[in-house]
């Protein structure tokens, strides 16, 4: 279970493993170079008769889609958490749920969103003139999508994609191949013409064919040192990239929060997924005057959840998904005990489970100088450091070279939005945490290494779509005043529109009339 490719006497392939006990659920092609090609050409060839359709008959394949999920959310839910180790729960409330909604929000207002935009051109306006933006899509997309939400990540961007009316090639994680498949499976069952959605298996080799076969976008989700490889292939082509990065998301409780919620808030943060979420809590800091009281209901809270089977009935926390995550949370645990830091709970893997296990844990006697505290941990730890002022909080949580989420507790809703603004993430929250990735209407992406570009949300839909500048002279029997020849009036009148018409005042403007009317007529 230590490696995911093999090579057989037939090709290679990838291997799916279940993470909770250490079985081989299947196994998938991977696909070549010349397979990857193909599979854009196809989807090239697929894509002027979608791109042709309108809003409503997209739309209504995507509402079938997620008929069909919805009808199959039991086995879909199942194989989620079989291919990741996460509880069922979590495959529906943290995946399904949010995959739905965005489906149904986008079906229904994709159309408006990507409705041609009149510009207000001042002055020129008056001259006779508009401009409009229009929306075109961008051909074939293609999607690098990571293995802890895999149904979820590629899918909300499927939808984007063939929503603003482009062919898609989907290339998932090595470690969840089999969910991405169903999404294929699903979109065939709804009708959507063969092309529009191709599913190329395989690893980090398919990743980059997809980026070199020249597809007209990447949207890429990942870790930072993939994303930087990523970017620098699309930039031999110069083809547009969305990086959407991991993250190291500090979670500010000052002395006035709701300490029972935060404190829950601070668990399912750190630990749902098994930590491994982009936005999951990894660093924590806790007002001086309050940290003995948070701490201790944070262990309390912590020493409740039960860990065990994904697919067992009331099991809060999974497996993790794989080996090299697991040991990525030892090392930072080893490193920090090593410096002194002291583990309140948890601390390893638990007894008696053969899969990738690792206890949920809360450390306390942090500080920056620790990889825990610094690099991203992705795993169910929750480590938690003092501060006293507003100040401290905020220059503790933006000392980070990551910026993707963050959250800020507290009753004062005004002292809640006046630090969310001075702390450098994407997305900030005031009491709350994680979830606002489920919200089809907000835009998600980071600032710093967690990556540039926005998906969810109008401004997400954008990264799908070319912008066009349209622009209309209603008066086309008129000479624009700019145009040759450049006699002495005319250099006289351009000072002058130098010195008036740029001052946007149609008054000041009127008084370049005459000039602008000897012009016209010398010029006949
Ligand atoms: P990863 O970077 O190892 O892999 C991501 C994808 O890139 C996989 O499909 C992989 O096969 C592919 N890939 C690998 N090498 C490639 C290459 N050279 N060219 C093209 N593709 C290549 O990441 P992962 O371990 O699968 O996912 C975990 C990371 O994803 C974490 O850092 C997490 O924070 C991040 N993440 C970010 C978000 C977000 O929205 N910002 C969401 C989920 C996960």
């Amino acid at each position: 279970m230590s490696t995911h490719t093999i090579t057989t006497s037939r090709a290679s392939e990838i291997v799916s493993y279940d993470p909770a006990t250490g079985k081989e659920i299947g196994r998938v092609p991977l696909r070549t170079s010349a397979e990857v090609r193909e599979a854009v050409a196809r989807a090239r060839a697929a894509h002027p008769a979608w791109a042709a359709q309108t809003f409503r008959q997209r739309a209504k394949i995507i509402l079938q889609a997620r008929k069909l999920i919805l009808q199959q959310i039991d086995d879909i839910a199942v194989l989620i958490s079989r291919e990741t180790g996460k509880p069922v729960a979590e495959a529906v409330s943290m995946e399904i749920v949010p995959a739905l909604d965005l489906m149904y929000y986008f079906a229904r207002n994709a159309s408006s969103l990507l409705h041609p935009q009149p510009i207000d051109i001042g002055q020129y306006g008056l001259m006779g003139r508009s401009s409009e933006i229009i929306y075109k899509p961008l051909g074939v997309v293609g999607i690098i999508s990571p293995w802890n939400f895999p149904l979820a990540t590629p899918l909300d961007e499927v939808v984007m994609a063939l929503m603003a009316g482009n062919a898609v090639v989907l290339k998932p994680s090595e470690l969840t191949p089999f969910t991405a498949l169903r999404i294929g499976e699903v979109f065939t069952q709804s009708g959507l013409a063969p092309g529009l959605l191709e599913i190329v298996t395989g690893d980090g080799s398919t990743g980059a064919a997809l980026i070199d076969a020249g597809v007209d976008k990447v949207m890429f989700t990942g870790s930072v040192s993939t994303g930087k490889r990523v970017a620098e292939a699309a930039a031999r082509h110069l083809t547009p990239v969305v990086l959407e990065l991991g993250g190291k998301d500090p979670m500010i409780v000052f002395e006035d929060a709701n300490l029972r919620n935060a404190a829950r808030a601070a668990v399912w943060g750190a630990f749902a997924n098994a930590g491994q979420a982009c936005a999951s809590v990894e660093r924590c800091y806790v007002q001086e005057s309050i940290a003995e009281r948070f701490i201790d209901l944070v262990v309390k809270e912590t020493k409740e959840l039960k860990q065990g089977d994904s697919n067992a009935e009331g099991v809060d926390v999974g497996a993790m998904s794989n080996e090299r995550q697991l040991k990525i949370v030892e090392d930072h645990l080893s490193e920090a005990k090593a410096r002194g830091a002291a583990i309140l709970t948890g601390g390893g893997r638990p007894e008696g489970t053969a899969g990738w296990f690792h206890e949920p844990t809360v450390v306390t006697n942090v500080d920056h100088s620790m990889k825990l505290m610094r690099d991203e941990t992705f795993g169910p730890v929750l480590p938690i450091m003092t501060f006293r002022s507003d100040e401290e909080a905020v220059q503790l949580a933006n000392d980070s070279v990551y910026g993707l989420t963050a959250s800020v507790w507290t009753g004062n809703i005004a002292r809640g939005q006046r630090v969310a603004a001075l702390i450098q993430a994407g997305t900030v929250m005031v009491n709350e945490v994680v979830y606002t990735h489920g919200i089809a209407q907000t835009p998600w992406g980071g600032v710093k290494q967690s990556g540039y570009g926005r998906t969810h949300g109008r401004l997400g839909l954008l990264e799908m779509v070319t912008p066009q500048h349209i622009h209309v002279n209603r008066v086309p029997w008129v000479a624009d005043v700019w145009w040759f020849k450049y006699s002495k009036e005319a250099v006289d009148l351009f000072r002058s529109l130098a010195r008036r018409f740029t001052k946007g005042s149609p008054l000041q403007s009127s008084l370049l009339l005459p000039s602008i009317w000897r012009r016209l007529r010398d010029r006949r």
